[in-house]
């Protein structure tokens, strides 16, 4: 088992499916610690994240992580929809607060996340993830406020944090360093984005907070201009960031596949690469 992990959305077709089947199938190879599967916001495709959980595990024996948010649900939702997982046999959860709906109506069955960690864990003994934010949640009060509630998470037993998609690895590295202070010990595993269209990136990273660093902006820039593909840039891109995390010392990553195989493939070849290499450099420097 490896220190990679995947996320996959669930599919809404039958077209939509197969890609996912053959998706999961090609990164099975890298024998992945688990893959986890999103949840629709307000609790919407609930069953088609319990339906893919369930058939990814079985397809694959890895095993699944269920996300699940509790914004626009009831307690009772929540709790049998644990339920159905936990008697499925898929015993892990990403846990999460999810976003408000479009009309702006909230309905918080949990005062706060880390209530509904808490929550989860009196149904079952789930293994819960839950969220992280190097660059700071858009809707935070402030960077001491949004790692004041990861603590509490943790406090609540979540046994480790999957980061919001970034690209700066030194803001990353600076986050870890503020949340260790804080008395946070669980593994930080890093959520990586490979960009498969810069554009609709740029919009999200927009949106979550996320900074797109001037030489990742650049690197397209010059692909546009060279008529270069942009998926070529995009692999080198995730290469080197993944490369640095585990010459940094992480020990896992997590990849948004999007449901796609190639570039994940690319970062999940390359983590493992680097990995491996700083072993043997270790190993070696403790023979001589
Ligand atoms: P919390 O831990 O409650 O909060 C994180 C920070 O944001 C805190 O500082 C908190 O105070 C602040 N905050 C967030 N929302 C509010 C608010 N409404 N009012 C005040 N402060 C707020 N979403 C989905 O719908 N489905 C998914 O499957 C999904 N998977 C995700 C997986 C990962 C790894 C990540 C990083 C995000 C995912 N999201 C998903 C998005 C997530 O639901 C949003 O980022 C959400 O806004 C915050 O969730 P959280 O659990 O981190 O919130």
């Amino acid at each position: 088992m490896s220190g990679i992990s995947f996320e996959f959305f669930p599919p809404r077709s039958n077209e939509a499916s197969d890609v996912l089947q053959e998706t999961v199938d090609i990164l099975a190879a890298f024998q992945p610690a688990f893959q986890s599967v999103t949840f629709g916001a307000s609790g919407s495709q609930r069953n088609g994240t319990l339906e893919t959980a369930i058939s990814l595990q079985s397809r694959t024996g890895i095993p699944a992580a269920s996300h699940l948010t509790y914004t626009g649900s009831e307690v009772k939702d929540v709790q049998e929809f644990a339920d159905q997982l936990w008697d499925a046999g898929v015993k892990r959860l990403v846990a999460l607060r999810g976003d408000n709906r479009k009309d702006g109506s909230v309905q918080n069955p949990f005062a706060d996340t880390p209530e509904f960690v808490s929550a989860l864990k009196s149904c079952h003994p789930f293994e819960i993830a839950v969220a992280c934010y190097p660059e700071v949640h858009p809707k935070a009060k402030s960077r001491e406020a949004d790692i004041a509630v990861l603590k509490a998470k943790q406090d609540a037993g979540a046994t480790s944090a999957i980061t919001q998609f970034f690209f700066d690895n030194s803001l990353f590295y600076e986050f870890v360093e503020e949340v260790r202070e804080a008395g946070i010990t669980i593994p930080l595993v890093p959520g990586i984005l490979p960009i498969h269209n810069f554009e609709k990136v740029k919009t999200m990273a927009k949106e979550c907070g996320t900074s797109i660093p001037d030489h990742v902006e650049e690197a397209f820039s010059e692909a546009r201009i060279l008529g270069t593909n942009e998926t070529e840039i995009a692999a080198e891109l995730l290469k080197a960031q993944v490369h640095d995390l585990a010459c940094a010392g992480f020990e896992s990553i997590h990849i948004y596949t999007l449901n796609r195989a190639p570039l994940a493939s690319i970062a999940a070849g390359a983590f493992l690469a680097a990995h491996e290499s700083k072993l043997n450099v270790e190993e070696e420097k403790k023979v001589a």
